[in-house]
C-alpha cells in the first residue's frame, strides 16, 4: 500500500509541486505554518528516521533544501524540521522534512 506521499509524488493526489529530481519532490505542505512551507519527501518509502538506511534519496534531502530555498528566495533564513514518531509530532509514515521561511522562527519550537 503506497503512502500519501508516495501517491502524491506519482500524481494520484494533487499538490504543488515546487521542486523535484532523481530523488526528492517537494511541494507545499496543505496546512502551511509559515508563509512557506514545503515538505520535501524522498522518493524512496522510508518510515522515517528511526529506520533510515546508510544510503539512497534521503541523503538528497539537505541539498534539496538548500536549493528549494534560494528558489523561494529564503535568504534572510528558514528552518529545517523533521519530526520522528508519536513524541515528535509525526503524522505521515514517509520520512519527510519540513522547509519553513517567511516569517522569524521561535526558539525553543513547541
Ligand atoms: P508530520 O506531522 O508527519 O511531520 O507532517 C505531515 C505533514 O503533511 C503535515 O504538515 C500535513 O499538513 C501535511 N499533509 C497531510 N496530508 C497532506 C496532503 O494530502 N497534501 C499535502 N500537500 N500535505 C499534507
Amino acid at each position: 500500500m503506497p503512502t500519501l506521499f508516495t501517491r502524491i509524488i506519482q500524481g494520484e493526489i494533487p499538490a504543488e509541486i515546487v521542486y523535484q529530481d532523481e530523488h526528492v519532490v517537494a511541494f507545499r505542505d496543505i496546512q502551511p505554518v509559515a508563509p512557506i512551507h514545503v515538505l520535501i519527501v524522498p522518493r524512496t518509502e522510508i518510515e522515517g528516521l528511526a529506520t533510515l538506511p546508510e544510503t539512497g534519496d534521503h541523503l538528497r534531502i539537505l541539498n534539496a533544501a538548500k536549493i528549494i530555498a534560494e528558489q523561494l528566495g529564503l535568504g534572510n533564513g528558514y528552518r529545517l524540521v523533521i519530526n520522528q514518531g508519536e513524541d515528535g509530532g509525526q503524522t505521515v509514515p514517509h520520512l519527510h522534512a519540513h522547509l519553513l521561511g517567511g516569517r522569524k522562527m521561535n526558539w525553543p519550537p513547541g
